[in-house]
């Protein structure tokens, strides 16, 4: 930065000078010709306002949202409606990076709609692909693994983790609405 007076600054019409002394508080960077303000201390001041701000903002945001439930609600089902592509290309890109995830939640929505108690948790599940080596607990093979509830369902089987293990996709279909417990196999054998 190039040194220069106010008054030089001033009468060729800058809007900043530089003196190369330090403001008060250490800065040493230009000042305003207008007022002699510190460029330096201006950001961190506005940066600070900013902040505040935003603190308030988001309270003021939250407080209409509490006191207006029911029509927050409907803009966001109407904006949901209007944007139904966008939606759904965002649940995609989530499913694809959440796999498990969206595994469990389909679990619990399905077990739900049949009136099966219980819920399963992502990280119960995670363990019990870990517990099955993530391999089918039947036949050992690692394709089209699947979730089974050792009780099905129609039987008044729990969606619990304790009546869940991992088949894949042909042992599943051969097992069907049978009980067996492929968990135990290798204890009784
Ligand atoms: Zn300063
Ligand atoms: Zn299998």
């Amino acid at each position: 930065m190039q040194v220069i007076t106010r008054d030089d600054a001033k009468a060729q019409g800058m809007t900043t000078y530089f003196t190369g002394k330090p403001c008060r508080h250490g800065h040493i960077t230009e000042r305003f010709t207008v007022n002699q303000r510190c460029r330096e201390c201006a950001r961190v001041d506005s940066l600070r306002r900013y902040h505040a701000d935003a603190v308030e903002r988001t309270r003021k945001t939250r407080e209409y949202q509490r006191q207006n439930k029911d029509r927050v609600l409907a803009k966001h089902r109407e904006w949901i409606a209007a944007n139904k592509e966008r939606v759904r290309q965002k649940e995609r890109e989530w499913e694809a990076r959440n796999p498990d995830k969206k595994k469990v939640i389909r679990i619990n929505n399905d077990a739900k709609r049949r009136g099966a108690p219980g819920r399963i948790t992502v990280r119960q599940w995670r363990s019990l692909l870990r517990e099955a080596d993530h391999k089918c607990m039947a036949c050992g093979s690692p394709d089209n693994l699947t979730s089974d509830h050792i009780v099905p369902i129609c039987k008044g089987g729990e969606n619990r983790i304790t009546n869940l293990q991992v088949l894949c996709l042909d042992c599943n279909r051969k097992k069907h609405r049978r009980i067996i417990d492929y968990r135990k196999k290798e204890q009784a054998a």
